[in-house]
């Protein structure tokens, strides 16, 4: 099959979260496993300057009166396609400075998503499926559908958080049909709202985990979206996203201080003090560590942890965050980290390498989330023999399982994301930490896991044939 992946990110030089790690990773497993893959990108200052794309004499025209010049690019097989608009994409970050968006959101996404569809017209072979990826490019399925084009599409919701609202006076500007403005399309109580216009639009919906598919139909996690998504469970399907377990390996990963792996773990004593080094902790081996690596943002779950943060030390906890994000967070963490001198370390800021350090290092991985489409740190850090510690929500609980010590499996601990049950979920931590033995069964199940994209593969390739050949195959559901 030939599938075109659009999407706002691309680890590692356009990357806000695991959106742009999944982009890394997915597209070039379906090459292996034996489609025609394509990605389309804003050509963001990070992209322009890494060297991996370059300019083509081929422009698209656009919307608005203007026009895309296309650079293009190759990764593991993966045909790469950055469309250049500097004024739009040539920016400091990719959505926003000092926690808001860029003004003219809708203007830069607007062009991404109508600059894809017109690339895909040229492609050769055409696509027969454009996979869109959250509610930046949320517009593809309308403009596919404007234009009467053949390809199917498949909105991918990795996070029904973030939405795309605009005002319904904003909706010339993306050049569409009036008709699409309204409940059957893009229209949501009066407002724009591009991630419900996809959902509805689009051929085939998936988000990143079954238990996050199941959720968000609820009232309480749907964001407003539930009943939408309820009517069209149909053609919704939850897949657990992998992980690039060749880019995050401990063995070879050169920002650790020592590789190791599960049957060699010496490396990682001396990853542990290089950690407590780095970060400024005192060096205490009889007391665990625990790390972060975050975006600062509520539904992380950021300030139970803050809240929690005078028992965890009390208890001989030590904490090392890594995170970007809400500035009240951020302020809030740095003023712990002030407040507990060699106990307690925040790093406000951007880190691949230092992210790498803390799963490698740490014992614990802390992630109390109170929403998780599927979450890709629990899957590192177990990688790496951190125990994760986390919120029993969403991709959470499709990849960690209570450790169990009477059964004796299990990978980690779950708790409900609340202040008491993070305290009754640092409680069962600890007392693994307790018993070195049982620290070590912990760790050992969680870094022999497979967290690969090998069962994904095959259920992408499910809901994509199920489109281009809906005779032959029935529709994947819940
Ligand atoms: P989300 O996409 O909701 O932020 P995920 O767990 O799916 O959460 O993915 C987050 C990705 O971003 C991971 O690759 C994680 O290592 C990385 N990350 C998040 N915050 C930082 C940071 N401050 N520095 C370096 N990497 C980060």
């Amino acid at each position: 099959m030939n599938i075109l992946f659009v999407a706002a990110e691309l680890a590692p030089h356009a990357k806000v979260g695991g959106l742009a790690d999944v982009m890394a990773a997915l597209p070039q497993a379906l090459v292996e496993a034996g489609h025609g893959v394509s990605l389309v990108v804003p050509l963001h200052r990070g992209l322009k300057r890494s060297g991996e794309f370059r300019r083509t004499e081929r422009e698209v025209e656009v919307l608005r009166g203007m026009r895309a010049r296309i650079w293009e690019g190759e990764r593991g097989g993966v045909a790469l396609f950055g469309l250049e608009r500097d004024e739009y994409f040539d920016r400091e970050q990719l959505y926003g400075e000092g926690g808001v968006d860029y003004a003219d959101s809708l203007e830069r996404f607007s062009f991404l998503a109508r600059g894809a569809v017109e690339l895909a017209r040229y492609l050769e072979p055409t696509p027969e499926v454009i996979q869109v990826n959250d509610w930046h490019v949320g517009l593809v399925p309308a403009y596919v559908k404007a234009l009467g084009l053949p390809m199917k599409t498949v909105c991918t919701v990795h996070n029904l958080g973030y939405q795309g609202e605009f005002g319904a006076e904003d909706f010339a500007k993306m050049e569409l049909p009036e008709g699409v403005f309204r409940p059957e399309g893009l229209e949501f109580y009066g407002k724009v709202n591009l991630l419900k216009g996809a959902i509805l639009m689009a051929d085939a919906v998936t988000t990143v985990s079954p238990s996050y598919s199941r959720e968000i139909q609820e009232k309480e996690r749907g964001h407003g979206l539930h009943e939408v998504l309820r009517e069209q469970r149909g053609k919704l399907t939850g897949i657990l996203n992998g992980i690039d377990m060749v880019g995050w390996n401990p063995s070879t990963d050169g920002a650790l201080k020592k590789g190791f792996g599960v049957k060699s773990m010496t490396g990682r004593v001396e990853c542990r003090t290089a950690l407590e080094r780095e970060m400024g902790l005192e060096a205490a081996n009889g007391r665990p560590i625990f790390g972060m690596v975050t975006r600062m943002a509520w539904e992380k779950g950021v300030d139970l942890v803050w809240a929690g943060v005078e028992g965890l030390v009390k208890q001989g906890g030590r904490l090392v965050v890594l995170g970007a994000g809400d500035p009240v967070l951020e302020e809030e963490g740095r003023r712990l980290a002030e407040r507990y001198p060699k106990k307690v370390a925040v790093r406000v800021g951007y880190d691949e390498g230092l992210a790498r350090r803390i799963f490698g290092g740490a014992d614990f991985f802390l992630m109390p989330s109170r929403s998780e489409p599927c979450g890709l740190t629990q899957m590192y850090a177990m990688r790496y023999g951190a125990i994760p510690v986390v919120g029993e929500v969403g991709g959470l609980r499709d990849t960690v399982r209570e450790w169990d010590g009477k059964k004796r499996v299990g990978t980690g601990v779950r708790f409900v994301p609340t202040p008491e049950g993070l305290a009754g979920g640092l409680d069962r931590a600890l007392a693994i930490w307790n018993e070195p033995a049982m620290m070590n069964e912990v760790r050992r199940n969680g870094m022999t896991e497979d967290w690969s994209w090998g069962a994904a593969v095959p259920a992408y390739e499910k809901v994509y044939r199920s489109l281009i050949n809906p005779k032959g195959e029935t529709r994947c559901q819940n």
